[in-house]
């Protein structure tokens, strides 16, 4: 592990949720700060890197998205594979995409190899006219897993870069307190 500034750190994150939840423009808005109106119909995986600055030091962050294949519930665990970080999306105007967290959660777990920094991110608060998730019933689960618990709008980009900030220093410093 690097132990001095002139070394660099580079973290994989990933993020999974039910199917058009908003994945893919959470990362494009934080990598690139873009919104897009239609699910993109391509199928494969993509990742954007990301760098930061922590303490002086400099951290990539490459952040993976299924880009589709849960669809087919195919993700595999060659996609988990390595991750460090992971963000875990549900739409809080879609009660059934929130029911399934834990079923996300669960395949995290069976394919993590070591400590994932993972955040529960109840996406489109936007749409808090037709919520039918509640911030609390959010919280609560965050509290029950032992993760973080953010809001976020891709659209009008409410929390996005602090969603994915925040998972990126805590893995920064879980990685520090081992090496220390
Ligand atoms: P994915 O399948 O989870 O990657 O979801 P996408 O990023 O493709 O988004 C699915 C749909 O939800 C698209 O039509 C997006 O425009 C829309 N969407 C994504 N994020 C938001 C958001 O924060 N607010 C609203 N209102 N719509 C969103």
């Amino acid at each position: 592990m690097p132990s001095d500034a002139e070394e660099e750190y580079l973290f994989k994150v990933v993020i999974i949720g039910e199917s058009a939840v908003g994945k893919s423009n959470l990362l494009s808005r934080y990598a690139r700060d873009e919104f897009n109106l239609h699910s993109k119909a391509t199928i494969g995986v993509e990742f954007q890197t990301q760098t930061l600055d922590i303490d002086g030091k400099e951290v990539k962050a490459q952040i993976w998205d299924t880009a589709g294949q849960e669809r087919f519930r195919a993700v595999t665990s060659a996609y988990y594979r390595g991750a460090f970080g992971a963000l875990v999306v549900y739409d809080i105007s879609r009660r059934s995409t929130f029911d399934s967290v834990s079923r996300w959660l669960h395949e995290l777990t069976t394919h993590s190899d070591t400590t994932v920094a993972r955040m529960l991110v109840g996406n489109k608060c936007d749409l808090a006219n037709i919520r039918e998730v509640s911030v609390e019933e959010g919280k609560s689960l965050a509290e029950a897993e032992g993760m973080f618990f953010i809001e976020t709008s891709a659209l009008d980009s409410t929390n996005v870069k602090t969603a994915f900030e925040i998972v990126i220093k805590e893995i920064y410093n879980n990685v520090s307190r081992k090496v220390l």
